[in-house]
């Protein structure tokens, strides 16, 4: 991939090339041009101006860019070099690339997850090489690649999704028709039960606790826990700001930091705990001192101790050391697979406690970071039939 540059005038008025830095906390939609490439031709390093405004189109224009210089250097057309004859095609490899760097400030799961669905969705194209060739037999054929390998409806729908935001971005409308697409269970996150909870936290360490009752006391999402740092925390207030830290490539959600109050016993086992680790700027660590992860793996151990496994879920997972390493199949009856069991329900869980107590929909909307409060409205849901039961009775005079 050739990297971009800028002319930038330096403290004494020269005009210097500056190289377009990328990476995660950058952001680059910022980033305006005029820019210019540096593509080797023939062994020789040349400077090609490039016409793109946006550093979203420099990108996909500097990968069009090394095509040609590629094709120069080979003595050879573009329309040689890939066998077509219409140099100003766009490869569908140089778009997904493009795509893939524009992500690298997303959280390493999301880009793992771009990557392989991306990589994937080339490997089912066959002899489609070109983003104009790209219709809805292609994408049916994509569809149905992904159904042969035998993957969950849930599976094929994310992924198709996927790229149809790379398609969208890329200017090319094309989508597998709706009624074709698998039917997918919206199943939405059901709050634990006092009852789960309570066996849950009975099989927990002292440490993980305190961790897991942040969670359940701040409606917080996995990185937000993550990347909490005491300067976060307002003990006078007894709050948790969270907010964006680009230098370890956090970013808040939709842009916005926002502040949640926490409860009294929360408040006190932190204020306790810093008092143990006056120097720590995280407030869960792991041992290397870096902040802690892993609470999804962890919680679905817990949940196994706890005998909260459905006992249905079945999955493959890597199993063994070194060379005696294989994919097994196992069930949740025995392994810390069980499906059911994610932290999300701990969110949902403090949002529904919240709306329960009588907490105004738009303060919780707030609370969760929700951008629009049709969301927190389907979140919230509908109320746990057994809490409702002494108001039906009272609806009908019993
Ligand atoms: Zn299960």
């Amino acid at each position: 991939m050739l990297a971009l540059y800028r002319r930038i005038k330096n403290e004494a008025g020269q005009w210097k090339a500056e190289k377009v830095r990328e990476g995660r906390g950058i952001r680059t939609s910022d980033i305006k041009g005029p820019f210019f490439v540096r593509p080797m031709v023939n062994g020789k390093q040349e400077r090609r101006a490039l016409h793109s405004e946006s550093f979203a189109d420099a990108k996909i224009e500097a990968a069009e860019v090394e095509t040609l210089c590629e094709a120069q250097s080979k003595g050879l057309s573009v329309a040689d070099l890939t066998g077509q004859m219409n140099s100003n095609r766009i490869p569908i490899k140089a778009v997904v690339a493009t795509y893939l760097e524009l992500k690298k400030n997303k959280a390493k799961k999301t880009q793992q997850q771009y990557r392989l669905t991306l990589n994937e969705f080339l490997e089912s194209l066959g002899k489609v090489k070109f983003l104009d060739e790209i219709n809805v037999t292609v994408l049916r054929n994509y569809k149905n690649f992904l159904a042969a390998k035998g993957f969950a409806g849930k599976t094929i729908d994310t992924r198709v999704n996927i790229v149809a935001f790379l398609l969208k971005k890329n200017g090319i409308a094309a989508r597998v028709p709706k009624d074709e697409m698998p039917a997918v269970e919206i199943e939405t996150a059901v709050p634990y039960t006092d009852e789960e909870l309570k066996k849950m936290f009975g099989e927990m360490t002292e440490e993980e606790k305190v961790q897991y009752k942040f969670f359940l006391g701040s409606a917080c999402r996995d990185r937000e826990v993550t990347y909490a740092a005491w300067s976060d925390i307002n003990f006078d207030k007894g709050t948790y700001t969270i907010r964006s830290k680009p230098e370890v490539g956090f970013t808040v959600k939709n842009h916005e930091s926002r502040t949640v109050p926490l409860p009294d016993s929360l408040l006190k086992l932190l204020k306790d705990r810093r008092k143990r680790m006056p120097d720590s700027r995280w407030i869960f660590t792991n041992g290397a001192g870096s902040p802690a992860n892993h609470f999804l793996r962890r919680l679905k151990k817990i949940a196994l101790r706890a005998g909260l496994n459905c006992g249905q879920c079945t999955t493959t997972i890597m199993k063994g050391k070194y060379k005696w390493r294989k994919l097994v199949t196992v069930t949740c009856k025995t392994d810390p697979v069980c499906e059911h069991i994610y932290l999300h329900r701990l969110r949902k869980t403090c949002a529904t406690r919240w709306a329960e107590t009588g907490i105004p929909v738009r303060t919780i909307q707030h609370y969760l970071g929700h951008s629009s409060l049709e969301t927190t409205t389907l979140y919230l849901g509908v109320a746990d039939s057994d809490k409702m039961r002494d108001k039906v009775n009272v609806a009908f005079g019993d």
